[in-house]
């Protein structure tokens, strides 16, 4: 069976553009939309992705403040500067980067961004609100994951969707997306037992592990959809899916790429997510 490769691409550029004439919109209008970036790590994968981030960001008018505090600022320094930025009316999108130093939480620290621009759904008032079906920012790399299925037509309805992860900013985040979009849906880790029997079931598999490959052919079931979230560094300096992609490939219908599936969707997600902050 020849799977087609679902790419992120195409999505990731229509929201860009949608999100850069709102942008405009505002700006002429007097509000110059602005996403925080608050850093704590000296971790290099971490600055490469909020320098990604910026550039983003500034190609669709946005301004991106990167707020650095350092590699070794304290619990409380992190909390008041996400207060600080939750009380600035110029400040409409705000993101706590991990690591965190000294293995503080992120659903802890994160507690300090206002709800409202909370755009990559990191406060646990965001994941609940999110649970119960109310209004709420969506971490972005989970409503990717339902995106990309969307942009590429794949029926959830009824489907069983199986979810590998169960981080509050992936895997049950994108469970519940899934889940408000009637799929039936399970959600494995790593206590379960014969993961591959399990994921063999899911009509749409969403793998979001952090373990390059560990989702191999027999993980999957002929015909699924397969929806790789993992993004794990090579010695190369390449990066690789959760999904063994050739192996999957002989049974899946299609399947996202890594990289160019679920990241770029990410990327303009947490863009659109900002602007919609500043209309409110
Ligand atoms: P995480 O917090 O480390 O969670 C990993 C999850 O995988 C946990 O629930 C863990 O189970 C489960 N797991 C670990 N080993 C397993 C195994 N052998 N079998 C089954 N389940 C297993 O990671 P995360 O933050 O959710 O990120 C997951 C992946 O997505 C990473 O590769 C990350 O880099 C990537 N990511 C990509 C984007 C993007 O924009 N593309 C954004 C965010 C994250 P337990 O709960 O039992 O420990």
């Amino acid at each position: 069976m020849s799977a087609s490769i679902m790419s992120g691409k195409e999505l990731a550029a229509e929201i860009r553009a949608e999100t850069a004439d709102r942008a405009a919109k505002l700006a002429a209008a007097g509000t110059q939309p602005k996403l925080a970036v608050v850093v704590a790590t000296a971790d290099e994968s971490s600055a490469w992705y909020v320098r990604s981030i910026a550039r983003a960001a500034e190609k669709v008018g946005i301004v991106c403040d990167i707020v650095d505090l350092g590699a070794d600022a304290s619990a409380d320094a992190i909390r008041t500067t996400l207060a600080e930025l939750s009380a600035d009316e110029r400040t409409h999108g705000i993101i706590l980067q991990t690591p965190l130093p000294g293995g503080a939480a992120l659903e802890d620290l994160a507690s300090a961004i206002s709800p409202d621009k909370d755009v990559d759904g990191a406060n646990p008032l965001s994941l609940g609100r999110l649970a119960a079906g109310l209004t709420a920012f969506a971490p972005a790399t989970a409503e990717a994951v339902v995106a990309i299925l969307d942009h590429h037509k794949v029926d959830l309805h009824g489907r069983h969707a199986v979810v590998v992860g169960r981080s509050t900013v992936v895997g049950k985040p994108a469970a519940h997306l899934l889940l408000d979009r009637h799929a039936t849906v399970t959600i494995c880790h790593s206590r379960t037992r014969d993961l591959a029997a399990v994921t063999a079931q899911g009509d749409v598999l969403v793998a979001a592990v952090g373990r390059a490959g560990l989702i191999t052919g027999e993980h999957v079931k002929p015909g699924a959809v397969v929806v790789d979230v993992g993004t794990n560094p090579t010695d190369s300096g390449d990066l690789v899916g959760d999904v063994d992609a050739s192996s999957a490939l002989e049974r899946a219908a299609a399947i996202t790429p890594v990289p160019g599936g679920v990241g770029p969707v990410t990327t303009a997600l947490l863009l659109r997510h900002t602007v919609q902050a500043a209309t409110r």
